[in-house]
């Protein structure tokens, strides 16, 4: 995923997996937390409708390749009220730590991308970020380009 992917995702505070939850691999990891929580609804207890849940996003892994921990059996209702009232925090693996992801609006234009009093010169995109707005965005592309970044799997342990 990008990042200006995932910047949006975050703004909208939506489930990031739109066509992955139809995949064998999900459905293999969706049984297994089912059974776990009993087929119950981890909040009210309903025993239909029932959805898994992210409790938090990694964005550099496949929805099926989280922890049991971070995945949570909730009814549609109960689901829908975590996405209405909750933003969903975001963790990435750096060298294998995992580490939360915050965004910082950009130390030179606040955020916006752009500095008004520089319109004349390529278009006024800000020369800190280069429109990417956030601070974290620019350290991670600076350190993609020398850290090893891996995706996790739990499978074999
Ligand atoms: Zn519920
Ligand atoms: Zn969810
Ligand atoms: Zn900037």
């Amino acid at each position: 995923m990008q990042f200006k992917t995932i910047l949006k995702l975050i703004k909208e505070n939506r489930e990031p997996y739109d066509g992955l939850l139809n995949s064998p691999e999900w459905n293999k990891k969706r049984s297994k937390i089912l059974q776990r929580d009993k087929s119950c609804c981890s909040k009210c207890g309903k025993t239909s409708n029932l959805q898994v849940h992210h409790k938090y996003y990694l964005w550099n892994a496949e929805p099926w390749q989280y922890d049991d921990d971070a995945l949570i059996t909730l009814c549609a209702g109960c689901h829908d009220n975590i996405h209405k009232n909750t933003s969903m925090p975001w963790k990435i693996f750096i060298d294998g730590v995992l580490t939360d992801f915050h965004f910082t609006p950009c130390s030179r234009c606040g955020g916006s991308g752009y500095l008004n009093e520089y319109k004349h010169v390529q278009g006024g995109i800000c020369f800190r970020c280069r429109g990417d707005q956030y601070e974290e965005i620019i350290e991670q592309r600076n350190a993609f380009r020398t850290t090893k970044v891996t995706f996790i799997s739990f499978e074999n342990e």
